[in-house]
């Protein structure tokens, strides 16, 4: 057997695309994978120029033919359409082939639609509590951290936990903090992060300081009904107004730690909110 066929049997071996592109742009051959891959057969892709395969513009560079065929050059990753329209999404990286005389590009196609879902669920999980499906310590400080507009920021703390997992077991601790964890993603304008075991941080984004706090106290009552065949979600929270341009963001944290312990003081199943200071915006 030639080392041609043999070759072109290597090709037909590959999970990756391979296509010959003249230097024109029409696609002069591709192997099965390729064909597959975009849902096409030979006979459609031989009349096709490469680009065709592509989405337009879904490369980081304008001109894909400059693009993804600068010597050296890592592959480049964007969007191919298959013949019924759907949309996947895909690496390319090309050399030029010199046989007898005659110069063709040989493009290898990888579908990526699998790192690219596992490169969003790494995301997620690198950002996101799996329990609560809130933002997760890391993400919700590095939030605080970025916040440039004043705001009422909280801390927020189930009441009697320990006693919910010594009684009903720790599974239904667990629904009580996904329970929680959806209450708190349903109210506006609130990016809740969850900050320890019980406890989550709260930013109010643009709302005054009254508002944060009556969002809260409704908080407080929607939750007593949830779960109330143990009976009911009960938690206490503290409220602060916090400057970014005056303080610190540990500082807010500290703060807001300080008035959720004076919440828990005071007899629990309650909002405290630091008397506003100067500048806190209280409607
Ligand atoms: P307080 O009202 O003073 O906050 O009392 P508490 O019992 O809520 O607080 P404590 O700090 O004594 O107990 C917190 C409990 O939270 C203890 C811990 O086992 C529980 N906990 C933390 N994370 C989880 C979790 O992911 N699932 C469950 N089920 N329990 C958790
Ligand atoms: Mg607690
Ligand atoms: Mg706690």
């Amino acid at each position: 057997m030639s080392w041609r066929a043999v070759f072109s049997k290597m090709m037909e071996l590959s999970i990756d695309g391979v296509f010959l592109e003249g230097l024109d742009g029409t696609i002069q051959d591709c192997n099965s994978a390729g064909l597959k891959m975009f849902g096409r057969t030979r006979a459609e892709v031989l009349s096709m120029r490469f680009e065709d395969l592509l989405l337009a513009h879904s490369f980081p560079k304008p001109g894909l033919v400059q693009s993804h065929r600068e010597p050296g050059e890592e592959a480049c990753e964007g969007y191919g359409v298959k013949k019924n329209g759907e949309i996947f999404p895909l690496s390319l990286h090309s050399q030029i082939l010199s046989l007898q005389g005659e110069k063709s590009w040989v493009i290898f196609v990888h579908d990526m639609s699998r790192e690219v879902a596992i490169r969003q669920e790494l995301a997620y999980a690198a950002q996101y509590d799996a329990l609560t499906k809130l933002k997760n310590r890391r993400a919700i400080l590095e939030d605080l951290e970025k916040l440039r507009h004043p705001q009422p920021v909280g801390m927020l703390d189930l009441d009697h936990f320990k006693g919910i997992n010594d009684t009903y077991g720790h599974l239904v601790g667990d629904q009580f903090l996904r329970c929680l964890g959806g209450l708190l993603n349903q109210v506006p304008y609130l990016t809740a992060g969850r900050f320890g075991g019980e406890e989550f941080l709260l930013l109010f984004g643009h709302l005054g300081l009254s508002d944060a706090r009556q969002a809260l106290e409704d908080l407080l009552e929607k939750a007593w009904g949830c779960l109330r065949e143990y009976g009911g979600i009960h938690f206490s929270a503290g409220l602060v107004w916090y400057d970014p341009a005056l303080q610190r963001a540990e500082q807010a944290l500290s703060r807001a730690d300080a008035m959720l312990y004076q919440a828990k003081a005071m007899g629990r199943n309650r909002v405290a909110v630091e008397s506003p200071c100067a500048g806190a915006r209280e409607d």
